[in-house]
């Protein structure tokens, strides 16, 4: 995104590639030298014939950017919202198109900016000021909590002051983005929210084919079964699976122990889903 718009003026390599293809396709289709000629003649050939082509991977990028191409020489025009774009403008046009799908699918340049902050562990906590610049602070013990060191590692995963706020809200967050997603393939809902949506999943979506709960206690036959409060519960009737689906957020180094924390905490909840629907088969996510 341009600075001008508050991004950092960085142009992405993959989208430079895609445009100018768009480019070199129109431009292909509005040249009256001969020589052009025998080049379009030489690339619809391609086109017929299955091949790699300049046409078909302009018309393809282009589409990418809802704009359709057509290729018409010596005019060749770009339709976008049902309004055409000559030639001259297309560049204008995929301009445009680039910064909408930037502003609709990025995140603000600040929330950018605390990511690689955190992934590159600049935060300014208290082990980072008496370690890396020095300063004397007397202790580094966490500011949240006062119970370890503060550092990167104990603010995004392991401070009990936020565990159930903000690591909850994380939690959430990441939670919906995989669930709206497994909503769709289940047709349960027509649109995907995008991650930053203020939308919350309902706690039931009933079709004829799946039914999906969300964040529901399961109410357990035996009093064995404690963790029973899971993040979602699918059903898919034609397939008869279960699918129980429990997220979490954990530090990288950490992610296999938290794995097998999970399995062993639902074993029983497992063995109870298994009773109930002696029919299905039981696979937890
Ligand atoms: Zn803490």
């Amino acid at each position: 995104m341009s600075r001008k718009l508050g991004g950092r003026g960085l142009k992405s390599v993959e989208n430079e590639f895609k445009n100018t293809k768009i480019r070199a396709a129109v431009k292909l289709y509005c040249n009256a030298d001969p020589t052009m000629a025998a080049v379009r003649a030489f690339e619809e050939l391609a086109v017929q014939n299955g091949h790699h082509s300049i046409i078909k991977d302009g018309k393809k990028y282009a589409e990418e950017l809802d704009l359709q191409l057509k290729l018409n020489f010596p005019n060749p025009v770009a339709v976008a919202d049902g309004k055409e774009v000559k030639a001259k403008k297309v560049k204008q046009a995929i301009y445009k198109a680039r910064q909408q799908e930037i502003q609709s699918t990025n995140a603000p340049t600040h929330t950018i900016a605390g990511v690689q902050e955190l992934y590159q562990q600049l935060l300014p906590t208290k082990v980072y000021y008496n370690r890396k610049t020095k300063s004397q602070v007397t202790d580094e013990k966490c500011r949240l909590c006062g119970d370890s060191l503060e550092n990167v590692q104990h603010i995004l995963s392991g401070c009990s002051a936020v565990a159930q706020t903000k690591y909850l809200q994380r939690h959430n967050n990441a939670f919906k983005v995989l669930f709206f997603e497994v909503l769709r393939s289940l047709d349960l809902i027509t649109k995907v929210e995008p991650w930053f949506s203020q939308v919350t999943p309902k706690p039931l979506y009933e079709n004829e084919h799946a039914t999906a709960f969300c964040d529901v206690p399961l109410f357990a036959d035996t009093t064995q079964v404690k963790a029973n409060r899971i993040d979602a519960k699918v059903i898919d009737k034609t397939s008869k699976q279960v699918k129980v689906i429990e997220m979490s957020c954990p530090w990288l180094e950490n992610r296999e122990s938290e794995d097998s924390e999970k399995t062993t905490k639902y074993s029983q909840l497992r063995l109870e889903l298994t009773n109930r629907y002696p029919e299905v088969q039981g696979q937890s996510v």
